[in-house]
């Protein structure tokens, strides 16, 4: 079977049109077929509700993403949550986000989910390190956490309010950055040989594209550092091709995607009805 994945937008933000065009090509590229569905920035948020109830009942469609942020008049969780978590292919449904927590294998955020391929690449283990993740945000900070607790790093997760940030990335085997703030870490913050992870997309007035890392005088100073450009944004959008293939092959442990073999609490998930 072609997985099919389907990418749903409101709006005109125009980074949010460049990621959805880099996701579709991306799944283009690989054979998975992707349908786009615009909405202008006044929809209701009923016709984008509707169209996600038609996608889930669609067994052409494996995967279902919608393109963040929503406009004003939406709840953004009465959306994510109206997806099927069997076809939640950005991991961004309560029973996937729950997953993560008690350690099960379903769907996971692609952002931080990239990050640990990228570890996993380079053969760096973090069990038993010093992560520290910059940023406490659901999609990319909190289940980044998870994600490196459930492989038995010690974690700390340092967010706006945190008093002295250096002195927790200081203490750095692995850092995640993921505050959304140009320059926000420069070399002194960082630890000799640590690896360094640089999650921010920033345009800046110049129209230059950053991470929240001083790339130029960290990378003096760390064993491994990723770029932005390039680095963890690519590998997003590659694990959502990973995951939408994975919902095709039917492979994640705690859904059986045939008809009537949910049982339990699962069913109330399943059926949005
Ligand atoms: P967000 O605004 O939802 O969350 C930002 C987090 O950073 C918050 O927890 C906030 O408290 C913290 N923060 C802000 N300023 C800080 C500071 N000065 N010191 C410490 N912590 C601070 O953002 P998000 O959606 O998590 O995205 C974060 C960054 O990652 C953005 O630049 C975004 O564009 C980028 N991003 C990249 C990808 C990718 O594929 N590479 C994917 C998602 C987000």
């Amino acid at each position: 079977m072609t997985p099919g994945l389907a990418v749903i937008i409101v709006g005109e933000d125009p980074a949010s049109r460049i990621y959805v065009r880099n996701k579709i090509r991306a799944a283009e590229d690989v054979g998975v077929i992707s349908r786009l569905f615009e909405f202008p920035s006044e929809a209701p948020p009923e016709s984008v509700l509707g169209l996600i109830d038609s996608l889930n009942d669609n067994p052409l469609i494996h995967g279902i993403l919608v393109q963040l942020p929503l406009p004003p008049q939406f709840n953004i969780y009465s959306v994510l949550h109206r997806i099927l978590p069997a076809k939640d292919v950005d991991g961004f449904h309560l029973y996937n986000v729950g997953g993560l927590v008690v350690g099960e294998r379903v769907f996971s955020p692609c952002t931080p989910y990239g990050v640990m391929k990228l570890l996993e690449h380079e053969g760096i283990s973090v069990a038993g390190q010093n992560v520290v993740v910059v940023g406490a945000s659901n999609i990319v900070g909190k289940p980044m956490a998870l994600m490196v607790m459930r492989e038995d790093a010690t974690v700390s997760v340092c967010h706006a309010k945190t008093r002295d940030l250096a002195q927790f990335t200081i203490l750095a085997d692995i850092l995640v950055v993921a505050a959304g703030v140009p320059g926000l870490i420069v070399q002194q913050m960082v630890k000799s040989g640590a690896v360094v992870i640089d999650v921010g997309i920033n345009r800046l007035a110049s129209g230059q594209i950053v991470g929240d890392v001083d790339f130029e005088s960290v990378r003096q100073k760390a064993a491994y550092i990723t770029p932005v450009p390039g680095g963890v944004g690519p590998m997003t959008v590659t694990m959502l091709i990973a995951n939408t293939i994975q919902s095709t092959e039917h492979k994640a442990d705690l859904i059986d995607w045939d008809a009537g073999s949910i049982s339990g609490p699962m069913r109330s998930l399943y059926s949005h009805a």
